[in-house]
């Protein structure tokens, strides 16, 4: 008989995780509480507009790539991608504007427009990058259970590139006098919910994958490739059950050994929990077998920001960015509100995506899908979200003529607002903080939740709560890691595929530049 594992939850973590288990010949189930796959990676479709859930930059296809390989298929075949180029504009709230692109010399010429002397760093930005992601690689494939792997030759070469007392910010001054051009490539940190003041230097890479392996869209939205990836799940023998909410995890002592839903109980040799890591722990474990996450433990940890979301089918089209991000003229202080003082800004940094200009197949001709994100403070009692959800829209509403997009109230056809208290409750995630627990240094690597889940027996976490972190390609890699695991621990043979030791021989014969 071969072995059998449920997943709970069918986002991108829990997806990728089954393919790979599937392709080694495990029988897989996921069981999956909305109506839904794609977590948070899914799509709302309504009146004829299509818009991502949340994910919207596709990152890194690489990692995705083999996955898809390792299920007989692949990504080109499985989802039509477009390469953006410009890859987002970024509109200062402080003055002046970027349309970034992987063009270099074209890059230059707009990093000129605000600062002439920082345009020749930008290629030495890039060089040095390339080093730091080719040492970091072989460090987020692979498991971090304890000290000894902190300890690891891989890791001890990397550290020196880590400056870990070092903000992105902080580092990205080597290169960059103007704070501008710095938060160009520093403000995606808030694709892991952090402020860039803040976040460990490491993810200077994440600006780096941008421009050296682009920003995709793929057609559909990032909604079509959990599509793909349901698809090709089932094609290798994987039951996926929506509308099927996990209750309880059961145990025999401290090993899993299956789940209780309302349709009754499941027997599994192994369970992955790939739901919103600390509410399945307080909803799905009893608290008293659980002893480094235990609910007042979990309630001391750091938590990401959380999304303020608003879905707009706007009739009339946009001749504006795919992607435009505009940053609070006082960022500082927006950070702040968000990150410390848990009050709502006054003046907010916004993202707005028109994805329509990249793909029609979107919204009804001659309307757009606009999507519309603004960071705010994951739940916290300084925020009534009941008082403040329509104050702050009109806020947002208004804050977007500032890049363009004018008399849309008239024009809304479609709306749809998200808030904070809804990714709590109706998504189901802690303190609706919606980049799981923080990525700062006293939360990564083996002080992560493990991807074989140190508190218990048979259970493994997949997914943006658990080591290497939030975001796409990394919740592909933790994916690939839990299945060795849980491959390892079958005594099953593992062949998922890695490409770190070229990479590392590559980096070795780097010698970093000078600033
Ligand atoms: C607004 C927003 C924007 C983002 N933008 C980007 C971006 O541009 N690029 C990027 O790379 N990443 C982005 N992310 C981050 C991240 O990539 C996504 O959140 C991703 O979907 C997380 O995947 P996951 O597998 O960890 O979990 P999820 O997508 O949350 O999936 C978990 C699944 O578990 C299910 N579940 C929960 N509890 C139970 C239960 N008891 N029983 C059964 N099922 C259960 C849930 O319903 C869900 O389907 C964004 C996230 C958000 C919220």
């Amino acid at each position: 008989m071969s072995k059998e594992v449920i997943i709970i939850g069918a986002g991108p973590g829990g997806l990728a995780t089954a393919i790979q288990l599937a392709a080694s010949g495990v029988r897989v189930k996921i069981l999956e509480r909305l109506p839904i796959i794609g977590g948070r990676t899914s799509t709302i479709e309504a009146d004829g507009y299509k818009f991502d859930l949340g994910p919207t930059f596709f990152l890194y296809p690489r990692v995705l790539g083999e996955i898809f390989k390792s299920a007989g298929t692949t990504l080109e075949r499985e989802v039509e991608m477009v390469r953006l180029d410009p890859q987002y504009r970024i509109a200062f709230g402080a003055g002046g504007r970027l349309d970034c692109t992987p063009n270099i010399l074209e890059m230059e010429k707009q990093i000129a427009t605000l600062a002439p002397a920082d345009a020749p760093n930008f290629k030495k930005f890039l060089d040095e990058n390339r080093t730091k992601l080719a040492l970091m690689e072989p460090c987020l494939e692979t498991p971090f259970h304890g000290w000894k792997d902190v300890f690891n030759r891989r890791l001890l070469e990397l550290l020196p590139w880590l400056r870990p007392h070092q903000s992105v910010d902080d580092y990205l001054k080597r290169f960059f006098k103007d704070e501008r051009v710095r938060l160009a490539f520093c403000f995606q940190s808030k694709y892991l919910g952090m402020s860039p003041f803040r976040c460990p230097s490491l993810f200077s890479i994440l600006s780096f994958l941008e421009y050296e392996h682009g920003v995709w869209h793929p057609i559909g939205g990032c909604g079509a490739v959990t599509k793909a990836m349901a698809r090709v799940a089932e094609q290798l023998g994987v039951e996926i059950r929506l509308n099927e909410p996990v209750e309880e995890i059961l145990f025999a002592g401290r090993r899993a050994v299956g789940l209780r839903t309302a349709s009754g109980t499941h027997h599994a040799d192994a369970v992955v929990v790939n739901a919103d890591f600390a509410r399945a722990m307080e909803r799905l474990v009893p608290d008293q077998l659980r002893r480094r996450w235990t609910n007042a433990k979990l309630a001391k940890k750091k938590y990401s920001c959380s999304t303020f979301m608003m879905y707009l089918g706007v009739e009339g089209e946009f001749n504006l960015p795919h992607h435009t991000i505009h940053i609070a003229e006082n960022y500082a202080k927006n950070l702040d509100d968000i990150e410390n003082q848990h009050v709502l800004s006054e003046d907010s940094s916004f993202y707005v995506q028109n994805a329509c200009v990249t793909d029609p197949t979107l919204a009804p001709k001659g309307h757009s899908a606009l999507y519309v994100l603004a960071p705010v403070t994951h739940q916290h009692p300084n925020v009534d979200w009941s008082q403040q959800r329509d104050r702050f829209r009109a806020h947002l509403i208004n804050q977007m003529t500032k890049i363009g997009y004018t008399d849309i109230e008239r024009r809304i056809r479609y709306e749809r607002v998200i808030t904070p208290a809804e990714w709590d409750t109706r998504y189901e995630i802690y303190r609706g903080a919606t980049f799981n627990l923080a990525h700062t240094l006293d939360q990564m690597l083996h002080l992560r939740p493990h991807n074989r889940f140190e508190d218990l027996d048979g259970v493994y976490l997949v997914g943006g709560g658990t080591h290497p972190g939030s975001g796409l390609p990394v919740i592909f890699e933790s994916a690939r890691i839990s299945s060795k695991l849980v491959l390892e621990d079958f005594g099953m043979p593992t062949a998922v595929p890695s490409r770190s030791d070229e990479l590392l021989n590559a980096a070795r014969t780097y010698q970093p530049i000078a600033q």
